[in-house]
């Protein structure tokens, strides 16, 4: 197949390339994100292959099926940036890559309870200036607390067996129960159970209409006092001028975002020599207690492997005719 490459970068031309699969297709990659704006740059292909910030809206998906792109390869787990309704309409077949390495991300939801909790991002710079003092540095053990999961699927699962490794009380929320989670001692709750009685509280569920601001005023004024968040699913889960209020008032004693709601026009690029437009993000990263990571949960060399891997394979699945185990099918 020909495929029209949209936000590339240098670890995607990389991990792409040396993909055994590249073998029965051609990729272009264009660095610039796939929108209704950038459409026509797809004219002569087959199949666009798109990440978690191109905007396949139903002008997007409109202006494809005209010019005969009737694929759409996400090279990422979530789907909330494709309109499954205009694609399920316009005949476009949606595949993703549902799971490539569910550690990597869980992992990274770790690493920042870790950092937030023992300060290494403060202890690091300290040191960096000859300041060995560790006043104001005292974090908590995770041993015996309590941690809330919303979100129990892959990277969810994943996490609770980390937490639960690391000696916590692993209460969850999911739609669906999973029995093997609960052999291993996480125990199911309602989801104000789950957000009021938790210490620390890690967000795996995907964004949708359901969830869209699942974590607003309402329910972060109910969570114990000086909670840690942690969100490295989908920023539009939390409400995020919410969480900053509830950051003022100590509330929410520390959050960890690898997303977040406006992340579109400002993750993956170096905007280090402009002027910081976006004000709530100013703020957010004003907060000694927030960290920010710019939506890299996923990026482990095995996971870019696996995303290569299973997206061309997906479109040789595709070109055969072949079952495609990882549709993505739009449900009302
Ligand atoms: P998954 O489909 O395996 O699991 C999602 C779980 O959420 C399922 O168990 C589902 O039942 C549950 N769920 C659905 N609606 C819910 C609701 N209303 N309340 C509570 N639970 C609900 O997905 P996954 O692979 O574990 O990925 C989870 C999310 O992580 C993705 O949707 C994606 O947004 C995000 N993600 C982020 C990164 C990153 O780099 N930060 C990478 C991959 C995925």
């Amino acid at each position: 197949m020909k495929i029209a490459f949209f936000s590339a970068k240098s670890y995607d031309r990389e991990y792409f390339n040396a993909c055994p699969e590249l073998i029965r297709h051609s990729i272009s990659y264009f660095e610039v994100q796939l929108t209704a704006q950038t459409v026509n740059l797809a004219q002569g292909f087959d199949a666009v292959c798109v990440f978690v910030n191109d905007v396949v809206d139903r002008q997007t998906i409109e202006s494809l099926t005209a010019m005969n792109v009737k694929v759409t390869a996400l090279r990422c787990a979530g789907f909330n940036n494709v309109d499954m309704e205009a694609a399920d309409e316009s005949g476009m077949t949606v595949v993703r890559v549902p799971a490539y390495s569910p550690q990597s991300v869980a992992e990274h939801a770790v690493a920042m309870i870790l950092t937030l909790n023992r300060k290494t991002h403060r202890a690091y710079n300290r040191v960096r200036e000859g300041n060995f003092s560790i006043e104001n540095l005292t974090g908590f053990n995770l041993y015996n607390k309590t941690v809330g999961v919303i979100g129990t699927g892959l990277i969810g699962a994943s996490f609770c067996e980390i937490m639960l490794g690391f000696g916590c009380k692993v209460i969850a929320f999911d739609i669906t129960e999973s029995d093997a989670l609960k052999a291993k001692g996480v125990v199911y709750s309602s989801i104000d159970t789950v957000l009021n009685t938790s210490d620390i509280i890690s967000l795996h569920c995907p964004l949708n209409v359901h969830t869209a601001h699942l974590i607003d005023a309402r329910r972060i004024s109910k969570m114990k006092k000086g909670v840690m968040l942690i969100n490295t699913s989908r920023g539009g889960l939390i409400h995020t001028r919410d969480a900053i209020e509830g950051l003022k008032k100590g509330r929410i004693g520390y959050l960890g975002i690898d997303v977040y709601e406006q992340e579109a026009g400002l993750f993956f690029k170096d905007q280090s020599e402009l002027v910081m437009q976006d004000d709530v993000m100013a703020r957010l990263v004003s907060f000694p207690n927030v960290l920010i990571t710019g939506h890299m949960g996923f990026f482990t060399k095995e996971a870019l492997e696996e995303i290569a891997n299973i997206t061309l394979q997906n479109l040789t699945d595709v070109e055969n005719g072949s079952t495609l185990k990882n549709k993505v099918s739009y449900t009302r």
